[in-house]
């Protein structure tokens, strides 16, 4: 049997991400997790990998996800026109 526990500390950080599903390049940081984008230099931790390690993401990646400055629900980031 194997049983994978879930670290109660890695997550307070946010979403673990799988560093499977990741590049090298996204592990270390330099490159956006979600857009692959190396520059300008992700700076918005998205959230960790199960070692603890933050995963960063661009400004806009970091929105869509809802990382970094929080957005409300029902806020409309771009004008509808
Ligand atoms: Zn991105």
């Amino acid at each position: 049997m194997c049983v994978s526990d879930a670290e109660a500390d890695a997550v307070s950080d946010g979403y673990v991400y799988d560093p499977e599903s990741l590049s090298a390049e996204q592990c270390t940081g330099d490159a956006c997790a979600v857009c692959h984008t190396r520059w300008p230099r992700p700076r918005t931790a998205l959230g960790v990998l199960p070692d603890g390690m933050p995963v960063f993401g661009c400004g806009d990646c970091a929105e869509l996800v809802g990382a970094g400055s929080p957005v409300a629900a029902d806020t409309r980031v771009f004008a509808a026109r």
